[in-house]
């Protein structure tokens, strides 16, 4: 099992739970002091206050889902109930380019065609 191959099925979760912290400080923070000092603007800066907990937590419960997800997709892959990359042995992503169906390798970046 390669490091690669962890990052890459693990990249979209990681990535959505840094974008909800990100999230929660910019819009809980960033954005009130940005417009605390206009008495238009105030109205938009407590929305903001108030949105970003919901925002933060939208995009940690995806985060958790994908992680989930890709928990179970590794725990298959471990089994030997799915399938694999016909080079190294890798999990492979199925996705549909310009020439049809294919497999793509997380672990080695390998393409084999379906
Ligand atoms: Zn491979």
């Amino acid at each position: 099992m390669s490091n690669r191959m962890l990052f890459r099925l693990f990249d979209f979760p990681i990535l959505l739970l840094v974008l909800a912290i990100v999230g929660l400080h910019f819009l809980g923070d960033l954005v009130p002091n940005w417009f605390s000092g206009s008495a238009v603007l105030e109205g938009l800066a407590n929305g903001s206050r108030a949105a970003a907990p919901w925002v933060a937590s939208a995009l940690m419960l995806a985060s958790f889902f994908f992680f989930t997800v890709n928990c179970h997709r590794l725990w298959r892959w471990n089994q030997g109930n799915s399938d694999c990359c016909f080079v190294c042995g890798g999990i492979v992503d199925h996705k549909h380019g310009r020439y049809g169906p294919y497999k793509h390798c997380l672990a080695c970046g390998k393409n084999q065609k379906n």
